[in-house]
Formats: C-alpha cells, sequence, structure tokens
C-alpha cells in the first residue's frame, strides 16, 4: 500500500484560491507565470494473453484491474524479447511494465530468474515489498545487498529467483563472485534497470560498464537476458539506454496513467529594500553592493508554513540537506509563533539521516502527525509518496526531468493540486521564471553520460578482467576506446597479454568506486557519545566538514572539530554559534591536450584535456542575522588534482578594445561572463553548477590570450563539457540573455555572482561581460 493511499482526506483550498492566498503575502507579486497543467484520463488496455489469471489475480489483489496502455506495450515488447525503456511520469505505474514480463514468464518456466537494480538501497527495499505483496509460488524474492546477512546470502543466490540489489553490490560483489551465482546467471531471465535516469555523468558511466560485464558473464552462461528499464521523463531515452546498456532498446514514452491536474506557478522572491540589502543572508562579500533578493530558503519556509497552517499537506523540496534542515526550522518556528506546538507538524527529511530516522519520519506522515516535509531529493527515490495537495520546489532541481518527477508529487487522484517552483538567487533560476517557455515548452533534456571515459573503461577493464580474461570480442562489447585502455593496462604492468586473452596479474583486486574518484562518504561522529550522526559525500567534505565549519542535523546546530580524511570521519560537538561557515578554494589549471576546435576569427572555441589544482584554503564565519562577515580562517587541507575535460573560449584582445572593454575591466567581464556560463549550463546539460568549475584570466600561458575555462569537475570529464562545446552557441546566447536581463544594476547572484567562488566574486563587470559574449556570439557560427 503507498502511504498515498492511507493518507488523512484533507481537501485544503482549491489550489487557485490556495495561490491566491499565498501571493497575497508579498507587497510585489513574486508570481511570474502560472500555467495550467491539465487532469487527464486513464486509457486502460487489455491484459495479455501470456499473463497467467494468477498473475491477474495477485495484481487484482493489489487494486489493478487493468495495465494502463504504455505497462501494457511495454510488456509487450520485453516479453517478445525486445529490449524496453520506460519513460513516463511519476506514479504512472512503472513497476507494472516490468513486473507483468518478468512474473509472467517465472511462473511459466519454473527455472527462470530476474534481476532487480535499483540506484538505492531504500527503493530495492520498496520494491521487494511491492512484489512479496503479489504472494506468488516459487518467485522467492529477495533483496541482496550490504545489509544482507551472511547467513541469508547463499540461501538467495540458490532460491531465490527475484533477486533485488544495486549497482555496487552488482560490480563490488555479484559479478566478482560470478561462479557462485552461476545457477542464477544461467537462468536469466530479464534484466530490469529502475530509475535509469539517475545513473549520468560519471556514475553513469561506471554503471554502463558494470551492466557490460553482466551481459559478458551471461553469455558466458550462454544466457542473453531482456534488459527493461524505467526512466523518469527524459530526452531521447532510447539512446541514453542504448548508452547505459550498449543494446538496442526501444522506448515507450506515451503516458496512459490518470492525472490529477496541477496549477503550477513559477516564484520570484523579491529584491529586498536597499537598506536590508547588506544584511541579506546570500551576500557574498567583496563584490559591489548589489540589490539581492530575499533567499529562496526563506521564502519557501514562509510558504511551507502557510500551507500547513492552512491544513494542506505540503512537500518541499529544496536542493541541499543544509537547506532542507533551515527550511524546516524556520517554518516550525513561523509556525509555533502562530499556534504554539503547530511547529510539531513540520520535519526535514533527507539522504544522510540513518534508516531508523527516515523511517520514523515516514511514519509520521503514515499516522498524519506530519503535515509538511522539507527534503532533498532522497524522496524522489526513497518511499511511494504521491498525492500531496502541494509541492513547493525550492530552487531548479537542475532538470526538467526532476522538476517534473518532483512536481509530479503532486495531486491525488480526481483532486487539483498546486505546485510551485521557488526561484533561487541564480542566473538559471531566473532565467527559467522569466522564460516559462523554457520550462513548459521544452522538450526535457538528455541524460549524459560518457562510456569512453578513460578514467572510467581502463578500471572497468580491470575488474572485467579479474572475472574472466579479457578476449579481442569483448573489446567490442566495452566499445570505443576500449583497445586504448587494454593497451594501457598492459603497459602499466597490470594486464598480461597470453594467446587466449589479456589476463589480470596481481593477486588483489583492483579498487574502484562507482561513484567516482570522490571516494567513500565521510561519517560525522559526535565526538563524545561516538553516535555516528549521518554521512557527507567525499567531494564535498572539504567544503562541508573542514575543522570549524557548522554543521546541521535535523534542526540541531554541530561544530566539526577534526577532519580526518585518512580515515573518512569528522568529529563534531554540539554548538550553536550565531555565524555561518563558507569554504573558500583555490585553483589553478593547465592544457594538456586540444581535442577539437573552432577557428572563428578573433574567437576561438576548445574541448580538450585540462589538469585542474584546487584547494580548500580558508573559510569565512558570517553572522547568521545580517550577513555580515566575522573572519576569514585559513585551514590546512591537501590539494586535489584532477585531469578532466574543458570546454573553454579565447577573445583577442583587439577584438575586446574594439567593443569597449577597456584592459582594466577585462579580467572582470570575463570572470562576470564565466559565473554565468556555468549557471546556465545545466540548461543544456543534466547537470548542476556544482559538476562543473570555471576559471577565467585576462592572459593564460597556454592560451596566450583571455580566456574563459568550464571544466567538468570529475576525473576524465562526465560529457558536460562535451555537451557545452556542442552547444556553444545556444548556451553562451543564453548566458548573455540572462546577464543582460537581470534588473540589477552592477551583478548579482541572479547573474554574475557565484555560490562558489573561490575570489570572492572579485572583480566582476556585469556590462562587460555582455560586451565579451557579444564578440563570442557575433563570431561563433551558430
Ligand atoms: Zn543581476
Ligand atoms: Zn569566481
Amino acid at each position: 500500500m503507498t502511504i498515498a493511499a492511507t493518507l488523512a482526506a484533507s481537501p485544503g483550498p482549491p489550489p487557485a484560491d490556495l495561490l491566491a492566498r499565498l501571493r497575497a503575502r508579498a507587497d510585489a507579486d513574486p508570481v511570474t507565470h502560472v500555467e495550467r497543467v491539465p487532469a487527464r484520463a486513464g486509457e486502460p488496455a487489455p491484459w495479455p494473453d501470456w499473463a497467467a489469471d494468477e498473475l491477474r489475480a495477485a495484481f487484482a489483489r493489489r487494486g489493478v484491474t487493468a495495465p494502463w496502455r504504455h505497462q501494457a506495450e511495454a510488456a509487450r515488447l520485453a516479453y517478445a524479447g525486445s529490449h524496453v525503456v520506460v519513460a513516463t511520469g511519476t506514479a504512472s505505474g512503472k513497476s507494472l511494465a516490468y513486473q507483468l514480463p518478468a512474473l509472467a514468464t517465472l511462473l511459466a518456466d519454473p527455472r527462470a530468474t530476474t534481476l532487480y537494480l535499483a540506484p538505492t538501497k531504500a527503493l530495492a527495499a520498496d520494491q521487494l515489498r511491492s512484489v512479496a505483496d503479489l504472494e506468488l509460488e516459487g518467485v522467492r524474492p529477495a533483496c541482496y545487498d550490504g545489509d544482507t546477512p551472511r547467513a541469508e546470502r547463499e540461501w538467495i543466490r540458490r532460491h531465490s529467483r527475484f533477486v533485488l540489489t544495486n549497482p555496487d553490490m552488482l560490480h563490488h560483489g555479484i559479478l566478482p563472485g560470478h561462479a557462485q551465482w552461476s545457477g542464477f546467471l544461467r537462468r536469466l531471465a530479464y534484466v530490469v534497470v529502475d530509475e535509469c535516469h539517475t545513473y549520468r555523468g560519471v556514475f553513469g558511466s561506471h554503471v554502463a560498464h558494470v551492466l557490460r560485464r553482466l551481459r559478458r558473464q551471461c553469455a558466458r552462461y550462454g544466457r542473453t537476458p531482456v534488459f527493461v528499464l524505467a526512466s523518469a521523463t527524459s530526452g531521447d531515452p532510447a539512446a541514453a539506454a542504448e548508452r547505459l546498456t550498449g543494446l538496442p532498446v526501444t522506448a515507450v514514452t506515451e503516458d496512459a496513467s490518470p492525472r490529477g491536474g496541477v496549477t503550477f506557478a513559477l516564484w520570484e522572491p523579491p529584491l529586498l529594500p536597499a537598506a536590508d540589502a547588506s544584511s541579506a543572508d546570500a551576500r557574498p562579500d567583496g563584490a559591489d553592493l548589489a540589490p539581492v533578493r530575499r533567499s529562496a530558503l526563506r521564502e519557501t519556509a514562509d510558504l511551507l508554513a502557510d500551507t500547513v497552517a492552512t491544513g494542506v499537506r505540503t512537500l518541499a523540496f529544496v536542493r541541499s540537506r543544509r537547506g532542507a534542515e533551515v527550511v524546516a526550522a524556520n517554518a516550525r518556528r513561523a509556525l509555533d509563533e502562530a499556534v504554539p506546538g503547530l511547529g510539531d507538524r513540520v520535519a526535514a527529511y533527507r539522504a544522510g539521516y540513518l534508516r531508523e530516522e527516515r523511517r520514523e519520519l515516514e511514519r509520521a506522515l503514515l499516522r498524519g502527525d506530519l503535515l509538511g516535509l522539507a527534503s532533498t531529493n532522497a524522496l524522489e527515490l526513497g518511499v511511494d509518496l504521491v498525492g500531496l495537495d502541494a509541492v513547493l520546489i525550492c530552487g531548479y532541481p537542475g532538470t526538467r526531468a526532476s522538476l517534473w518527477q518532483q512536481a509530479g508529487r503532486a495531486g491525488r487522484s480526481g483532486q487539483e493540486a498546486l505546485a510551485v517552483l521557488v526561484a533561487r538567487d541564480d542566473p538559471l533560476d531566473t532565467y527559467l521564471v522569466h522564460h516559462p517557455e523554457a520550462v513548459f515548452g521544452a522538450p526535457v533534456e538528455a541524460t549524459v553520460l560518457d562510456p569512453a571515459n578513460p578514467y572510467v573503461l581502463g578500471p572497468q577493464l580491470a575488474c572485467a578482467a579479474v572475472e574472466a580474461p579479457l578476449t579481442p570480442a569483448d573489446l567490442e562489447l566495452f566499445g570505443e576506446g576500449a583497445k586504448e585502455a587494454v593497451d594501457a593496462l598492459v603497459e602499466a604492468g597490470a594486464l598480461r597479454q597470453r594467446p587466449t586473452g589479456w589476463y589480470w596479474r596481481h593477486r588483489e583486486r583492483p579498487e574502484v568506486d562507482l561513484r567516482g574518484e570522490d571516494g567513500a562518504p565521510v561519517c560525522v561522529v559526535e565526538s563524545a557519545t561516538g553516535r555516528l550522526l549521518g554521512t557527507v559525500d567525499g567531494g564535498s567534505s572539504h567544503f562541508l566538514l573542514h575543522p570549524g565549519a557548522v554543521y546541521l542535523h535535523q534542526g540541531v546546530s554541530y561544530v566539526v572539530d577534526a577532519l580526518d580524511l585518512a580515515d573518512g570521519c569528522a568529529l563534531v560537538h554540539p554548538e550553536e554559534p550565531d555565524w555561518s561557515t563558507h569554504a573558500r578554494d583555490v585553483t589553478s589549471l593547465s592544457v594538456v591536450s586540444v581535442r577539437s576546435y573552432v577557428d572563428a576569427g578573433p574567437v576561438g572555441l576548445f574541448l580538450g584535456e585540462v589538469d585542474v589544482t584546487s584547494q580548500v584554503v580558508s573559510y569565512q564565519r558570517r553572522r547568521i542575522a545580517t550577513g555580515e562577515v566575522i573572519d576569514t580562517r585559513p585551514l590546512d587541507l591537501p590539494t586535489r588534482e584532477l585531469r578532466t575535460v574543458a570546454v573553454w573560449f579565447t577573445l583577442s584582445p583587439e577584438s575586446l578594445a574594439a567593443a569597449g572593454v577597456e584592459p582594466a575591466d577585462v579580467p572582470g567581464a570575463l570572470h562576470a561572463a564565466e559565473h554565468a556560463a556555468i549557471g546556465l549550463l545545466p540548461l543544456m546539460a543534466t547537470c548542476d553548477r556544482w559538476d562543473i568549475g570555471g576559471l577565467s584570466t585576462a592572459v593564460h600561458p597556454d592560451t596566450e590570450a583571455p580566456t574563459v575555462f568550464v571544466y567538468d569537475g570529475h576525473p576524465g570529464g562526465a560529457g558536460f563539457a562535451e555537451r557545452a562545446y556542442g552547444t556553444a552557441a545556444a548556451w553562451l546566447r543564453a548566458t548573455r540573455d540572462a546577464i543582460a536581463e537581470c534588473g540589477c544594476e552592477t551583478g548579482c547572484p541572479s547573474c554574475v555572482q557565484s555560490p562558489k567562488c573561490g575570489n570572492g566574486n572579485n572583480p566582476l563587470s556585469k556590462p562587460d561581460a555582455i560586451r565579451v559574449l557579444d564578440v563570442v556570439l557575433a563570431n561563433l557560427p551558430s
């Protein structure tokens, strides 16, 4: 049973009235656009002939009397042996599309098996319940992941015919131990890849090769299983699924499930009055005074408090874990001020929480004790929570696909719901709330991954070689770049070539982390008690857990005493100072090679490899109430080296002078253009600005010209810079428009300031950035 089914009925006001009530609070109307997404009637299809009565009866017990047309179509294709991806909206019933063919096959052939992959353990556990509840004889579904007790593992390998796991377990456990799994793999009929749009960037590229390794082992045991993939709505899902699996895949994209109507508002927090602007919470120092908007976090917290006070069951999506804590805390405070005790009906929910804490929050929501949740996108993958009355999206979630997935949580069947996108003070968000056609009219973006990344391919081929010697036929399976990667492994002494193939030479297996070079998550431990509070991913740990950092957990504030990178843990103690902390880093970059370039007269556009060296060197303490900088303190953290892919453009000094950019303003012009360009890249590729980095300089030693670099923040690149290079004219046009259309005078976080600038947003020149981009666009072929 889904949580939605048990939500107490509390209809609340109709969405249009609710929206009117919310926007009436502000002096200036914060709503820039309202889109009505109409309700849709469902289109059922008959059960396929091959679906046994027993299976239909089991689904009927769950309340499914007939499949929707898209479910039936995907199931038909899969049952007939075609690899298929079903890419439809949230709550469109994608699980039936793979459960139907897989379970029908398992019932018809008592030996057949199915392997199900989810990106998270929570989702696999959710799906296990869903399959187990069908109570089908002889299927014996079971989760097999890091939490599975040793004693149960052998039983599962021998007896379960529907094994649910994740790519990490497939990579670390199942494939290396394939001999123990030979009975299962020999009978494998289906591989289900759920939420396959989450396999993007470096992680996606790794998973692509894990799936190739799985196909290779199946082939050795004489099987060619059918792949059934499920994806959120995404651009060209068939191509993404083909890149992921290396197989031809048919896409089913027409959603035939019923949907309640949604009133979708775009919301821009107001500019603060000038007197307040100097004391705003989000103000980076070092820049000229600029109008600053009310922060999206505060705005969302107020909206959440208002909807909860109206009795409307609301989910607020906040991009960062820290942000979710802040929104929940502020909403609680506001509600308690209105009615003491009412604040208890709001909580924060995020991935870093321990399992028990998350369960407790889910239960509280089930009981109806909670009316409002502020969550990171952990919920996207965690629980089957749909049918809310309102969804608040604090900041564009990075992709239209995620936006629709989050908005899709709103709307119980037959009821209208409200969705609100609250813009952050950020170039992309600002662009989107003023260009609704880019939100509602554009197709969702394609999922970007790059299996040919040598930093992924080499380690994955090493893993494959341990599982079984590599043969020339395998090179074709692993695709572009595989031969070069094998040669490099031979040269490095890791592989030895023999007449029968390439053999792994070492005793130990290679250590390969699918989640990229960023490494294992860092544990946050309370010094006094040894209690594990949660985890932070390795890549963010230098920024969030440096000594002295203020770390929030479930509304409680902690200060970091020490960060032990060798042991992967940070020691903290509870403390609530009245400042927040903001880490700073310094970066340098050198060009290694040029892969491709466009010679456009005074302008050059390049794609190539670069080496980036960066170090978190200090942090600022800022008063929470006023944003005032208290001090800047040095840090002693190691540098991080990154060989990656970058896109960069150069301009001749003459062209800049002709456009009216004074030599003294060139650094500020390029720096401002760089910030905005990074902010707008997510419009073109499924990344966010934290996945990419930038550097600009009036003369770079490698290009000998004024240059702006934008690079992938992952070793070997993740495909983002490549995508930027391929769409450069459109990308830089949107960048130019975003800057030019911003209402500020000298630059603000909505256009050219960046929250992650290592130079304190100094120097920046907004008008000169527009001149720089005009020169580039005038010369670059579109
Ligand atoms: Zn601005
Ligand atoms: Zn900067």
